[in-house]
């Protein structure tokens, strides 16, 4: 496998990862994960966007310009002879003696290397089960932070009670999931949380925003209640590698006859005409 390390693109046998590296020891470092469709890295642009968005908010400044990262994706991608899968990339704040202060002359440390290819087609076609769980995460969930403890402590629980996802309540009303947005239709409208400090901005979450209002559908950005979720007539969750999956169990309560609904569907195909519009060019 070829990483990308820094500017150069390198066997994985000659990387080596220093022990003293922030990213290693505080998490201190951000990251993005980007979904490659027949070779083409899809909404790469928006991930290496919000790539340099996150490191500013945490003041970690890339020393390579943007135009530069995206055409060593590209190169990554390719040398790699990546079709179908993902691109995972960080940048970590670089090598120093262990104090929770930095000195901002260290040198940041970018890392990129392709996943390995997941199928989520079987829970794209089927639905998931889900569980709600408190968020108890720290309030810059804007942020795409490498510290990612809740998230996986409460990603982890779901899993060992048989749910794909846990979705998250902050003062009683739906924030995220623990790796994804989660969209609620009732009487056609679809609710979604709104763009602050509590969740991440998917840019899968961005693009079918930009889509359903080109289509005129019904949208409301705003928290909803767990009542609310449960009585939904259909729930949805979306993330780059997962796109658009139903959601229909939350709690061991079906979400209306507990089988994916037609919106979704009406989504789920929307979402992959606009990706091979996109990666048509
Ligand atoms: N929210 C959280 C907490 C995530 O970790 C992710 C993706 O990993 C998302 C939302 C979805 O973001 P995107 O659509 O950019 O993958």
């Amino acid at each position: 496998m070829k990483v990308l390390f820094n500017s150069e693109i390198l066997e994985k046998s000659e990387v080596t990862i220093d022990m003293e590296d922030r990213g290693y020891q505080f998490g201190d470092g951000v990251y993005e994960v980007v979904n490659v469709y027949n070779g083409i890295a899809f909404t790469l642009v928006e991930h290496v966007d919000r790539l340099y968005r996150s490191a500013e908010e945490i003041r970690l400044n890339i020393p390579i310009e943007r135009e530069e990262v995206k055409q060593l994706i590209v190169r990554l991608i390719n040398e790699n002879s990546v079709k179908n899968g993902s691109i995972y990339l960080q940048i970590t704040r670089g090598v120093a003696p262990r104090k929770h202060q930095y000195d901002s002359k260290i040198k940041p440390l970018l890392i990129a290397y392709p996943l390995p290819f997941s199928d989520v087609s079987d829970v794209q076609q089927q639905g998931v089960k889900a569980i709600t769980a408190e968020d108890l995460r720290w309030l810059r969930c804007d942020i795409k932070s490498l510290n990612l403890l809740y998230n996986i402590m409460i990603k982890q629980e779901a899993h060992e009670q048989g749910a794909y996802e846990a979705i998250l309540l902050r003062d009683g009303q739906v924030t995220e999931g623990s790796s994804s947005n989660i969209f609620i239709v009732k009487d056609d409208t679809i609710y979604t949380h709104p763009a602050n400090n509590y969740i991440l901005n998917g840019i899968t979450r961005i693009k079918l925003l930009q889509l359903f209002h080109q289509k005129e559908w019904k949208i409301k950005e705003q928290p909803v209640s767990k009542q609310f979720l449960l009585n939904a007539d259909e729930v949805f969750l979306t993330s780059t590698t997962n796109e658009v999956v139903p959601i229909t169990m939350i709690d061991e309560v079906k979400i209306n006859d507990g089988k994916p609904g037609s919106f979704t569907r009406k989504i789920q195909q929307a979402f992959t005409e606009l990706v091979k519009e996109e990666i048509r060019g």
